[in-house]
């Protein structure tokens, strides 16, 4: 991959490396494993449910999941007539990752992060992505280079945050909330993901990781609640199959997902 020179700009007057997009939507999270991804697949391909030209950009650069979820990990980067990278498709979404340059999916990335900025901008500016209503940005977790210059370089409508209800992830999203608000991205809401589990044959409800953390965060930092997802083995099942909830899981999980899709279309 060649290397995109970078000027910085201002996250008050970012840059527009994505012209083709009317919006774009990073989703973000405080810390790993929470289900970043998962959320941001979900929401991809219930935007494009609801009838909206949709890519996804999977940005977390070191762990790029995205590929595996959508089923398209198999896929090899190809170039059109134009010397574009041609992004994979499909649940009706258009999808560009890291992953998908890699020659198997356990290669690691080694980068220096400077590196890894430099393939993002690639990833916006040479990829053919067509005319799109919303670009969709897997963030890495955390607060780093990646999201300060996501922010610089494209003009965010918002950033969707995704947490687990326990202290130790909520801290770390508190963390993110502040470093978006510092850096003028509007926050779309929070989701809080794995907020319980509901046993299938009791229909007893359990707070694994405890309750009412996102709320408590949602009230200090006067953000909205998207949603909360329980634990569910339709979810985890189908991610590990490729295959999105939204459009093939139980009839609950749909729902919740779509409730959360349609609070973010109203707000964009
Ligand atoms: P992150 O992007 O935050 O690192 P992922 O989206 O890759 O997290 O999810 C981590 C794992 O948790 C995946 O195996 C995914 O299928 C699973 N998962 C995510 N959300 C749920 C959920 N609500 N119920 C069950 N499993 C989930």
């Amino acid at each position: 991959m060649h290397k995109t020179k970078i000027p910085y700009g201002s996250t008050q007057k970012p840059n527009n490396r994505a012209p083709y997009a009317k919006k774009v939507i990073a989703i973000s999270s405080g810390k790993g494993g929470v289900g970043k991804s998962t959320v941001a697949a979900n929401l991809a391909v219930g935007l494009a449910q609801m009838g909206l030209q949709v890519g996804l950009l999977d940005a977390d650069i070191y762990g790029p999941s995205i590929p595996r979820l959508l089923g398209v990990e198999t896929e090899k980067l190809r170039w059109n007539d134009d010397n574009k990278m041609i992004p994979s498709e499909n649940f009706g979404i258009k999808v560009m990752s890291v992953g998908l340059t890699t020659p198997k999916s356990d290669t690691p990335l080694v980068w220096r992060s400077s590196v890894a900025v430099s393939a993002l901008m690639q990833f916006l500016e040479d990829v053919a992505w067509g005319e799109l209503d919303v670009l969709i940005i897997d963030m890495p977790p955390g607060t780093g280079d990646v999201q300060l210059t996501m922010a610089q370089e494209l003009p965010l409508c918002g950033a969707v945050l995704v947490t687990t209800p326990q202290m130790l992830s909520t801290d770390d999203v508190s963390r993110a909330i502040v470093m978006f608000q510092d850096i003028h991205v509007p926050i779309l809401g929070l989701v809080e993901n794995m907020s319980y589990f509901i046993a299938p044959d009791t229909k007893k409800r359990y707070d694994i990781f405890g309750s009412g953390g996102a709320q408590k965060l949602c009230s200090t930092y006067t953000i909205p609640l998207l949603g909360q997802i329980p634990i569910k083995s339709d979810i985890l099942n189908l991610s590990d199959q490729g295959k999105i909830a939204i459009a093939l899981g139980e009839f609950e999980t749909k729902k919740m997902y779509e409730s959360i899709v349609r609070k973010i279309r109203e707000v964009i």
